[in-house]
């Protein structure tokens, strides 16, 4: 993907504030960062977002988020995080190289990844269901 950026950042061509590197991964912070750490986990092949990654892939991702996250704890001094993989133009998502943002969140921090919960009627749950499962 000659003109994609997160394949450059990734893989070496354009230089990145990195936090962790190995074969498969980069992790560097996010130039507009929404608290203090902020990082983006980005494997170096190229996948649009979550709906093509392989399982192998997947699963890494999601354990180094986890492990990114406890050294934030650590060295940074949060006391929680979120995990977030925008994928589609509605749900946020600006770069279409999969990546995964760990948000360092602290306890006199803002509101990052909040929402009101609604609510559902019983048949409405059950045409949900119905919507989500035929088309699995
Ligand atoms: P998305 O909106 O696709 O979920 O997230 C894209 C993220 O990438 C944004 O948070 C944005 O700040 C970050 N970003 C965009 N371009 C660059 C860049 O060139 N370098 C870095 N480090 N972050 C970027
Ligand atoms: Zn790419």
């Amino acid at each position: 993907m000659d003109d994609c950026i997160f394949c450059k950042i990734a893989n070496g061509v354009i230089p990145s504030a990195t936090v962790y590197e190995d074969e498969e991964f980069r992790a560097f912070l996010d130039l507009g960062p929404a608290s203090k750490g902020h990082t983006l986990i980005v494997p170096k092949k190229h996948a649009k977002d979550v709906t093509e990654l392989d399982q192998e892939t997947a699963g890494k991702a999601l354990v180094l988020a986890g492990k990114i996250g406890e050294a934030m704890k650590k060295g940074l001094g949060c006391t929680g995080f979120n995990v977030v993989a925008n994928t589609g133009v509605s749900a946020g998502q600006t770069i279409f190289h999969f990546h995964m943002h760990v948000i360092p969140r602290y306890d006199d921090g803002e509101k990052i990844v909040e929402w009101v919960p609604g609510s559902n009627t019983d048949e409405e749950r059950a045409e949900i269901l119905d919507a989500i499962r035929s088309a699995l």
